[in-house]
């Protein structure tokens, strides 16, 4: 399950401008989600293709990754490195839970944390997949 928006994003290669879907959460299921978790380990998981010139290219973009059924919660964000981001996206978080009931119920039960480093999340999704059966 993912949620998705669209973006405008310029070709690399000829310049050009095009839309790309791209992932903005979610829900890594164990067990089933296998290339999605191989996807998000290689950073590969937001590929757009220039329709003018094929060229592929993957997205780089923050992303939130529901771990089921740890009830873990990563916001995966390159720029989280720095301490001003990370309250901002704690804060946010901190506000989405307070006014959803059913949120603010779950969230004793949910760990959330910020990753900012491709090699931390690799290391994480790693340690999810060996819990496959
Ligand atoms: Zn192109």
């Amino acid at each position: 399950m993912a949620g998705t928006s669209t973006i405008e994003t310029k070709c690399e290669k000829c310049g050009n401008t095009f839309e790309a879907t791209v992932v903005d959460h979610l829900t890594l299921v164990l067990n089933e989600d296998l290339e999605l978790a191989k996807a998000l380990k290689t950073g590969r998981i937001n590929r757009a293709q220039c329709p003018k010139c094929k060229k592929v290219t993957y997205i780089e973009r923050s992303i939130v990754i529901n771990f089921e059924p740890q009830n873990l919660i990563v916001f995966y964000d390159k720029n989280a490195s720095d301490e001003a981001v990370r309250q901002e996206i704690m804060s946010k978080y901190e506000n989405v839970t307070r006014f959803n009931e059913i949120l603010e119920e779950a969230r004793s039960d949910i760990e959330f944390q910020i990753v900012s480093s491709a090699e931390k999340l690799k290391d994480l999704i790693d340690e999810y997949l060996k819990q496959r059966i």
